[in-house]
C-alpha cells in the first residue's frame, strides 16, 4: 500500500522511490495505489487544481507501467472508513511525538501561518491509510522513514489495547535501501512544489530536461586521482546510475577518478539518457490525461476494490474496540 499527493506534477524522485517499485511489486502482491488528495489539504487548502492534479498523478502512474486491473488504483477521499479509522487512532497518538517529527517541523518552518491540526496528525493519517487494508509492505523513499516507525507504533498501541488486528508495516524497497533523488542544485531533494528548476518532471519537454541538467551545480574537476566526490557531483552520478547504462557510468567514474572528466561532456550525455527515459513516458501520461472517461471507470473500479478490503477491516477495528452494542 502506498500513496502519493495531487499537488502537481510527478518527478524522478516519485518515481525512482515510489512508483518503480509499485509497478514491480504489482506483479507480486495484492496492492492499494492511492492518490492522497485529503493529505494535499494540509497543505495546499485551495482545492481548485485539485482535479486536474488528481487526473495527472493518475495519468503518470499509470504510464508509468501500473496497471489498474492488477492493483487497487484509488482515489484516498472516496474510500470513507480512512477517516474512521483516522478518528480512532488520533486517540492513541499523543501531541510531543507528533510535534517532533522532522516532517511536520519542516512543514511549520515552510508554512508558519497555516500550522493546522491536520498537518500535525499528518502521520495519523497516513498510518491509517496504511493499516485500513492491514497491509505489511509499503514502498516509499527515505523521507517517509520516520512515518512508518510512527504507523508500527500506532498498531502496536492498537494490537496491545484492543487486540491483534493489524500487521506491523514495513517501509519497502526492492534495492538495498530506501532511495532520496537530490535536487540538481545539489541542495535537498527532488520535489512536488519547491525547486522546480532543480527538479525534473515525468512531464517536462526535451528542451528543459537538456536545460535543466545543463544547470546542474559543478566545479572546475577533482586535482588529485580517486579522490571523493563532494556531494552535488555523486549527485549527478547518482542520477547518472539512475537512468545510463552501464558502460556510460564506468567510463564516467574513471575519468573521474584519473582527473580527466569534462562535466559539461557528463552532464550532455545525462541530459540525453533523461530525455530517453521521460520522453516515452510524459507522452503515454499526455494521452491517458485527455481520456476523462478511462480515468473515471479506473477510479471507480479502483475505490471498489478498496471500499471491500476497508469495510472488512473495520468490522474487525470495531468488533476488537467493542463498538458494537448489539
Ligand atoms: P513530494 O514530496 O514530491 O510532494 P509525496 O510526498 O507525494 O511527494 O511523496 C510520494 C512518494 O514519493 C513517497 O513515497 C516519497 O517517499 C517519494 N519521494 C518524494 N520525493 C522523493 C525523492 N526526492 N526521492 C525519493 N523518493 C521521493
Amino acid at each position: 500500500m502506498s500513496g502519493i499527493r495531487p499537488t502537481g506534477f510527478l518527478h524522478l524522485g516519485n518515481y525512482f522511490g515510489a512508483v518503480r517499485n509499485y509497478v514491480r511489486m504489482q506483479e507480486e502482491y495484492e496492492c492499494f495505489f492511492m492518490v492522497a488528495d485529503l493529505h494535499s489539504l494540509t497543505t495546499h487548502p485551495d482545492t481548485k487544481d485539485l482535479k486536474v492534479n488528481v487526473h495527472r498523478v493518475l495519468s503518470e502512474n499509470i504510464a508509468s507501467g501500473l496497471d489498474p486491473d492488477k492493483v487497487a488504483l484509488y482515489c484516498q477521499s472516496h474510500i470513507h472508513e480512512t477517516s474512521e479509522l483516522y478518528l480512532y487512532l488520533n486517540m492513541l497518538a499523543y501531541q510531543g511525538e507528533l510535534e517532533k517529527t522532522v516532517t511536520f517541523k519542516e512543514k511549520v518552518r515552510q508554512h508558519p501561518n497555516n500550522v493546522n491540526a491536520g498537518l500535525l496528525t499528518y502521520p495519523v493519517l497516513q498510518a491509517a491509510d496504511i493499516i485500513l487494508h492491514r497491509a505489511s509492505l509499503v514502498p516509499v523513499g527515505k523521507d517517509q522513514e520516520q512515518h512508518l516507525e510512527m504507523a508500527r507504533n500506532y498498531v502496536q498501541r492498537f494490537n496491545h489495547r484492543y487486540g491483534k488486528v493489524f500487521p506491523e508495516p514495513q517501509a519497502f524497497n526492492y534495492g538495498s535501501e530506501l532511495i532520496k533523488v537530490p535536487s540538481l542544485d545539489g541542495t535537498g531533494k527532488m520535489s512536488k512544489s519547491e525547486n522546480q528548476m532543480a527538479t525534473l518532471y515525468l512531464s517536462d519537454d526535451d528542451d528543459l530536461i537538456r536545460k535543466k541538467v545543463m544547470k546542474a551545480k559543478t566545479d572546475s574537476g577533482p586535482t588529485e586521482n580517486n579522490s571523493k566526490k563532494p556531494d552535488y557531483i555523486e549527485n549527478i552520478f547518482l542520477l547518472m546510475r539512475l537512468v545510463s547504462d552501464e558502460g556510460t557510468i564506468k567510463k564516467f567514474e574513471s575519468e573521474y577518478n584519473n582527473c580527466t572528466i569534462r562535466y559539461g561532456d557528463m552532464k550532455k550525455q545525462l541530459a540525453e539518457d533523461m530525455v530517453r527515459f521521460i520522453a516515452p513516458i510524459r507522452q503515454k501520461a499526455m494521452d491517458i490525461r485527455n481520456n476523462e472517461s478511462y480515468l473515471k471507470e479506473v477510479m471507480e473500479k479502483g475505490a471498489e476494490k478498496a471500499r471491500r478490503s476497508a469495510k472488512a477491516t473495520m468490522e474487525l477495528v470495531r468488533q476488537a474496540m467493542g463498538l458494537n452494542y448489539y
